[in-house]
């Protein structure tokens, strides 16, 4: 018998024994092609020979000091690595063990600064429906998705959530024309509603990973939103975790639209794995507010130097041409399965951006009525993919609480051209046998 708590309740797993590159091997010698990279966190890839370095390397120098007593030469030379590509004027890093952690620290960081401000009275986060920011009670009050809520109703509702940027099933009544006009207006609103100074922080992801599969917002949504959130002065919370570090074809996902956040959070990319890390980074103004004051936070584990040692090793891997690499193969990918794809009528929508790229599953194109759950679509792709050799990420839920499937890729970007091709025909392949 095992003693595990095991993430999973309703069947054994398989025992991983090694990864190298995009591949993973099982205790039975199967081989799978990693096109999930994980979680959507394996960026650079398995086995990278100058991530293992850094993270030897550095164990063999201090493992463990007490954040409150020292700060090490790791953690201050990957802050000053990371501050030039992160989207953000003078940032200070608060590194910690993952994403969840990240909003956390992100969310008081902004009710800090508000009372830093002398405004008190700026308590509300509002996040959106349909969006995922951990499992931790105050980044799960700032997720939108009803499954993970339900069991913990009594702890949660301080959180507003606005409509999702999820362009496949907008809900602006006039959706294509005026969403992002739409979009700031229903904030707005909400803002106004909620009273006076009362809103403290707006948190999303630039592009929604895990509840929307890759969901990209309409051209000017970002625009539209920062405008608002500025003239009410709410800081704006960038959750960058699983689109951050090259995911998009970018470094980071708001690029695509000059997004520049008072307070990024990353985890999963930012060390591709290799250690539990993450962070929450201020810009300048909000640092220099919240220092005035104090900011009342910490983990034993925060300000780790074996996170930050290999998140410098992650970020030269990135300048390597990883980034880009990123955004050319998604490109060709997301080609391939439209083509690929598109003969068959239960995808209604291949969408993404870069290497982190969506296929929504539907009982009707046309309607986009999606399949009842009990019909398990989702999880049937994900099993003809495995028993094929390929992983793949997946979400249920989204249509309408209940139901929605969606298959997530999210490959690390070393994969080779002929990997891609494995790719593309097993994931059309996993599609095709549930029809
Ligand atoms: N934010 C986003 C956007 C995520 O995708 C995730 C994880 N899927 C989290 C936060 C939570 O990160 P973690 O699981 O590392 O706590």
């Amino acid at each position: 018998m095992s003693h595990v708590f095991p993430r999973v309740l309703t069947r054994t797993l398989p025992t991983v024994v090694s990864a190298e590159g995009a591949w993973v091997t099982d205790a039975d010698g199967k081989r799978y092609l990693d096109g999930a990279g994980g979680a959507i966190v394996v960026n650079v890839g398995h086995g990278d020979r100058d991530c293992i370095e850094a993270d030897t390397s550095q164990l063999g120098k201090a493992q463990y000091v007490r954040g409150t007593a020292f700060t090490t030469e790791a953690v201050e030379s990957y802050a000053e690595a990371v501050a030039p590509p992160l989207p953000m004027d003078a940032p200070r890093i608060y590194p910690v063990s993952g994403g969840s952690e990240a909003v956390e620290t992100a969310i008081k960081m902004a009710r800090a600064y508000h009372l830093a401000r002398d405004e008190p009275s700026r308590g509300t986060v509002i996040a959106r429906r349909l969006s995922y920011h951990g499992n931790t009670l105050g980044a799960l009050d700032a997720s939108g998705k009803e499954p993970l809520r339900k069991p913990y109703t009594p702890w949660l509702g301080r959180f507003l959530h606005a409509p999702p940027a999820y362009e496949y099933r907008c809900e602006n009544p006039t959706h294509p024309q005026d969403c992002g006009r739409w979009h700031a207006a229903e904030l707005e609103r909400m803002i106004e509603q909620t009273g006076p100074r009362a809103v403290a922080a707006f948190v999303a992801e630039p592009v929604v990973g895990a509840t929307l599969g890759a969901a990209v917002p309409c051209q000017d949504y970002w625009s539209r939103i920062l405008e608002v959130c500025r003239r009410h002065g709410v800081l704006v919370i960038a959750d960058e975790v699983m689109t951050g570090f090259g995911r998009t074809g970018r470094w980071f996902g708001g690029d695509h639209w000059n997004v520049r956040p008072d307070i990024l959070v990353a985890g999963k990319g930012s060390t591709s794995g290799y250690v539990p890390f993450g962070f929450a980074a201020a810009s300048g103004d909000v640092f220099d507010a919240i220092s005035s004051s104090g900011f009342v936070h910490g983990f034993t584990w925060s300000h780790n130097a074996l996170g930050a040692a290999v998140g410098l090793a992650v970020l030269s891997r990135l300048r390597d041409g990883l980034v880009d690499r990123s955004g050319l193969l998604g490109r060709r990918i997301h080609g391939e399965l439209v083509g690929g794809l598109g003969s068959i009528e239960i995808v209604g929508d291949v969408r993404g951006l870069g290497l982190m790229i969506g296929i929504e599953l539907v009982r009707a194109r046309e309607s986009k009525e999606p399949f009842s759950r009990s019909e398990q679509i989702t999880e049937r792709i994900v099993a003809a993919a495995l028993e094929d050799g390929l992983l793949l990420y997946s979400s249920t839920g989204h249509a309408d609480g209940v139901n929605g499937d969606l298959v997530m890729l999210g490959p690390p970007f070393c994969l080779t051209d002929d990997e891609a091709s494995t790719l593309v025909e097993r994931t059309v392949a996993a599609v095709r046998s549930v029809v």
